[in-house]
């Protein structure tokens, strides 16, 4: 049991199973891309952990990079998208590759899809850490997922529950 501010959490994604899946998604995405130099664009805060141990299993060229949009407080989904901040690498005629912690309403990643597509990438490609089917509302075509889980509010691992565990390790379901 973890406890977050005023929220009781219960563990459910252990360390050990985070890095076994890392591990086979690293191995994965440096064989589909190995002739490409992708770019691939972390998107903060939520991905910092996923990409940061994600990257030490991808053996191929690749320019990394961050972005930040932001549309989420407290334990459910505003739908308010704000800006995209922080693009710095040419996307231009580039494979893209998106990291994201976790795809709920899939609202987010809609409209960071729209803001990226603007830079004329040959592709995007979509990774999640976690996703939960039963949340979408947006239609997307993810094409990499850690782990699919139930509707219910996860933190650790990257993933804040007001902008605190995201140090944690591993993953907490809240209780
Ligand atoms: P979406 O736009 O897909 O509904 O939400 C995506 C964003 O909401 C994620 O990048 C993440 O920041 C936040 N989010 C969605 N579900 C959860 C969750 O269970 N826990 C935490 N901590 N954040 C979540
Ligand atoms: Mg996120
Ligand atoms: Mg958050």
């Amino acid at each position: 049991m973890k406890k977050i501010k005023d929220k009781e959490f219960v563990p459910f994604i252990t360390a050990e199973a985070i890095d076994t899946r890392l591990q086979e998604m690293g191995t994965k995405i440096s064989v589909d891309f190995k002739e490409d130099n992708p770019v691939i664009l972390g998107v903060l805060n939520g991905a910092f952990m996923f990409l940061s141990d994600l990257a030490k299993y991808i053996s191929i060229p690749a320019e990394i990079s961050f972005i930040k949009v932001s549309s989420y407080q407290g334990t459910s989904s505003t739908g308010n998208v704000k800006e995209l901040i922080g693009l710095d690498a040419e996307l231009k005629g580039r494979k893209v590759i998106v990291i994201e912690d976790i795809i709920d309403t899939g609202l987010s990643m809609t409209h960071l899809l729209k803001k990226l597509e603007i830079n004329q990438p040959s592709q995007i490609s979509i990774v999640t850490l976690l996703f939960k089917p039963e949340a979408l509302k947006h239609e997307l075509e993810i094409d990499y997922v850690g782990f699919e889980i139930p509707n219910k509010f996860v933190v650790g691992y990257g993933l804040d529950y007001d902008g605190f565990g995201r140090n944690l390790p591993e993953i907490y379901q809240l209780k």
